[in-house]
């Protein structure tokens, strides 16, 4: 078909430039000098002019038409790939190009201001652009159209057809539950014992260790590599180049553990299928399903004690002086530790959601209207309070941790719980094929779990919507019962 010949050669162009686009993204966050932030951010903005007038070329419109009339004869991955650019080319038209500019260019500025603001503990600073941002997102949703609510237009853009309505059954299916799981358990961890450090980490060692858990499970550092960022993230600068990037602190075992996390994502990226390349299925298919490969690696397969078993060894071997005289027991008891505190991402796996609630809350409340950005970091520690029993210390630790809504991307957390209950769900899924999935992580046999992630999920890429991979993995639709089962058997333990 002359049609699809045209659409995959728009389809690589298209590629190249995100490509392009998520470099410049990369090098803003991990090696941009201070001063050189506005400049990019005014190239950032030209970029997505270019790329977002190539996005809604009418060509492309009659292309898909044409090949839409003829889907009937397409192989699989050709009518994804229509299906995937016919989405695509809809949100793009549905926003102008001055609206697009002006929110990448704000963004942008954004970033810096969030990250001086965050470092002097200064919200007032961050909070003028913080409302133009919840303004440009109220527009955004408003031009992307909905049914019900502004805010399911925005949840659509990371996970294809969630609502408002889905993500608060899944809280309500949760928040019980693990309100209840955590007053049972919180009680037994005494106020700052999660690890006792010996002595700080160097940095050197840390990014040595993180490095070296990267390539046990399967990271190749011929198509990646790990770099710092105030904020660890991972993107994709093809279909050979995937970034990875971590923080270090000299107090903190984070670094494990954001290693794992973004590695998780990495080997989803990794392990697509090479024939996608430089299409847009050559990508995690939503965010929620990305994040169940960043949480069954982080925390599933992270936190349990055959992957230790396993890894103990070496981590005692990099940091004789910190873990030297501990049992390994005793480290997992230590990683696995119930105890709420004010930062989501050094959260516990069972408030974890409940730092997602929160934020899910406020976000629909100022997209809304009914919320003000003054009022945000009063509503936030008020809700730290009452849901996790946490007195908020600042705003640098409250209202200004998440690099998200400096990006403008609300509507983004909610896919952290989807994530959450998928990756219990995929997991059960693995060992009903695995039965003796403890031994083969005791054996530090990671690739068996990789290998059957690859052929269920990474090597699919976008090729089939995210519902429709969970069934296919799981013979179910997302349920919540498996993520609370996994909590109720580690921590009831
Ligand atoms: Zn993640």
């Amino acid at each position: 078909m002359e049609c699809m010949q045209e659409l995959r050669e728009r389809a690589a162009e298209l590629a190249d430039l995100h490509h392009v686009m998520a470099l410049l993204q990369w090098d803003q966050e991990v090696m941009l000098p201070r001063r050189a932030a506005p400049e990019r951010a005014e190239q950032i903005a030209t970029m997505s002019g270019i790329v977002h007038r190539k996005e809604v070329d009418p060509r492309l419109g009659e292309l898909l038409a044409a090949a839409t009339e003829q889907s009937e004869g397409l192989e699989v991955v050709e009518r994804a790939l229509v299906r995937k650019m016919q989405r695509d080319f809809d949100h793009s038209t549905k926003l102008p190009e001055s609206f697009v500019v002006e929110f990448a260019s704000l963004t942008s500025r954004a970033l810096p201001v969030w990250v001086e603001a965050r470092r002097r503990d200064d919200f007032a600073s961050f909070a003028p652009c913080l409302a133009q941002i919840v303004a440009m997102s109220r527009r955004q949703a408003d031009f992307l159209g909905y049914a019900a609510e502004p805010y399911d237009a925005l949840l659509d853009l990371y996970e294809e057809g969630l609502t408002t309505a889905r993500v608060g059954a899944c809280f309500g299916a949760i928040r019980e539950p693990l309100a209840a799981m955590l007053a049972g358990l919180a009680g037994d961890a005494a106020p700052g014992a999660a690890m006792p450090l010996a002595e700080p980490f160097r940095v050197e060692e840390q990014i040595r260790f993180a490095d070296r858990l990267l390539a046990m499970i399967g990271f190749d550092f011929n198509r990646g590599r790990q770099d710092r960022s105030a904020h660890p993230f991972s993107t994709g600068l093809g279909g050979n180049d995937q970034r990875v990037t971590n923080r270090y602190r000299a107090d903190s075992m984070e670094f494990i553990f954001s290693a794992l996390h973004e590695g998780g994502h990495a080997l989803y990226e990794q392990g697509v299928a090479p024939e996608l390349a430089r299409t847009p299925l050559a990508s995690g298919v939503s965010l929620g399903i990305h994040e169940s490969q960043s949480r069954l690696w982080e925390n599933i397969i992270g936190r349990s004690l055959p992957f230790w078993h396993h890894c103990f060894g070496e981590l005692v071997q990099a940091f004789p002086a910190q873990f030297g005289s501990m049992a390994m027991e005793e480290f997992v008891a230590r990683i696995n530790m119930v105890h709420p505190g004010p930062i989501r991402v050094e959260a516990d796996e069972v408030s974890y959601n409940l730092h997602v609630l929160i934020r899910f809350e406020l976000e629909k409340a100022l997209l809304d209207g009914d919320l003000a950005v003054a009022d945000l970091p009063a509503a936030w520690n008020q809700r730290y309070r009452e849901l996790l029993g946490v007195k908020v210390g600042s705003d640098a630790q409250g209202v200004l941790q998440d690099i998200h809504w400096a990006h403008g991307s609300f509507g983004y957390f909610p896919t952290y719980t989807l994530g959450n209950l998928a990756a219990a769900q995929i997991w059960r899924a693995y060992c009903r094929f695995d039965p003796d999935h403890d031994a083969t992580l005791a054996r530090g046999d990671f690739g068996k779990v990789r290998g059957w992630l690859t052929e269920q999920i990474y090597g699919h890429g976008s090729v089939y919507p995210p519902g429709e991979l969970l069934l296919r993995v799981t013979g179910e639709e997302l349920q919540a019962r498996y993520f609370l089962d996994y909590l109720g058997n580690k921590f009831g333990a």
